[in-house]
């Protein structure tokens, strides 16, 4: 009998750490600091530490801070952004709600990033931005991302949804250009109790633009300058994430070493591994590899009761919701490989060693039965 290796077990940090979330709960309680207040402050300054950025403007999610980092831009109606067709949905939301058009650029197949190579091609009068996404918790280099768009007059602004612990030539990700995004959703690396994200910047407009537009349009209570949203974080997650963040370099680090022994591990079987860019510290959110034999590789792993998951098995140019684009089958072939081809593991920090072994175990005897 092999132990069961769940794909993801979120409830195990939450036990571990269940006196001090308790205490920390019990004080937003005792304020009723519920929206906004003196938890959100506090942790938005902690995450500004250790992201080493100027300004963390929390909002309540990872897709709302990507919406107001486009809208802090100014851009005007059909402007063109930039992105990759692989990633989850919410990177081109924003784009849309601001009434811009989401322009696709294909992966490079070795990483799963966007190619910057084809940025060029795709560039129109129309270009405004450049939305790299640092999928799985890798990192799109930041010189090549600079040199790309330096030669076509874009703003860059980075999808960090997946990347927090990420490093690349040792600094952390997000805050190299216009602004980043992160998301605080539970299943992230560092997630809440809740829904929750943050725009991430070193430009001081940005961010009060950020803070305006997250609260109602408004710096003065009940003076609203702009139309505004109500995007704000809730002191419960704010209180939560700051007891979370003093975990999350020991969490990275023990993903990197669960990372270290599956690579180690698949070394010599015929899959694609996940690769580390040149330069980067990726953080492994998740750890996703690629084989022509997915479906059969997960049902194998169901079987021995390791879980499975697919981010993402639809590429954004064939998601019904883009559909108006009128993307076709063919257009992003390296995509759309990624899409049939990518296999995520069981990758959390608190999986034991017993746990990594039958999941290396299992994806072995799937080869060597073959
Ligand atoms: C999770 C995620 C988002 C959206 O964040 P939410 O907090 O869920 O709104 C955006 N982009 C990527 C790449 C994500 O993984």
């Amino acid at each position: 009998m092999s132990l069961e290796v769940p794909y993801f077990d979120l409830k195990r940090q939450s036990s571990s750490l269940a006196p001090e979330i308790e205490e920390a709960l019990r004080r937003v309680i005792s304020e009723a600091a519920f929206s906004s207040g003196p938890f959100v402050a506090a942790f938005e300054q902690e995450f500004a530490r250790h992201i080493g950025c100027r300004h963390v403007v929390c909002v309540n999610s990872g897709t709302s801070a990507l919406h107001l980092a486009l809208l802090a831009m100014q851009l005007p109606e059909g402007a063109e952004v930039i992105t990759t067709p692989m990633s989850f949905v919410a990177t081109c939301w924003g784009i849309s709600y601001c009434g811009l058009k989401p322009v696709f650029v294909d992966i490079d197949p070795r990483t799963g990033l966007i190619d910057l190579e084809r940025v060029a091609a795709a560039v129109t009068p129309r270009t405004r931005v450049l939305l790299p996404v640092h999928l799985y918790g890798n990192a799109v280099d930041p010189r090549r991302l600079r040199e790309v768009a330096d030669a076509h007059g874009l703003r860059v602004l980075e999808d960090a949804a997946q990347a927090h612990g990420t490093l690349h030539g040792g600094r952390h990700v997000g805050h190299s250009f216009a602004s980043g995004a992160f998301s605080f959703y539970p299943g992230k690396s560092l997630g809440g109790y809740g829904e929750g994200g943050a725009l991430v910047t070193d430009d001081d407009s940005t961010a009060a633009a950020a803070r305006r537009l997250r609260d109602h349009g408004s710096s003065v209570r009940y003076h609203h300058e702009e139309l505004g949203f109500n995007y704000r974080m809730d002191g419960i997650q704010a209180a939560v994430l700051s007891v979370k963040l003093r975990r999350l370099e020991e969490w990275i680090l023990r993903r990197r070493e669960i990372a270290r022994q599956y690579d180690e591990a698949f070394r010599d079987l015929s899959l694609r591994l996940p690769v580390q860019a040149d330069g980067a510290r990726h953080s492994y959110h998740l750890y996703v590899i690629g084989t022509p034999a997915r479906d059969a590789l997960a049902e194998h792993l169901q079987q021995r009761g390791v879980g499975t998951a697919r981010h993402y098995p639809v590429p954004l140019h064939l998601q019904k919701a883009y559909a108006f684009l009128g993307h076709k089958p063919g257009d992003f072939p390296h995509a759309e490989r990624h899409a049939a081809e990518c296999l995520s593991l069981p990758m959390f920090p608190e999986m034991t060693q017993q746990e990594i072994s039958s999941v290396i175990g299992a994806v072995r005897s799937f080869h060597e039965q073959r």
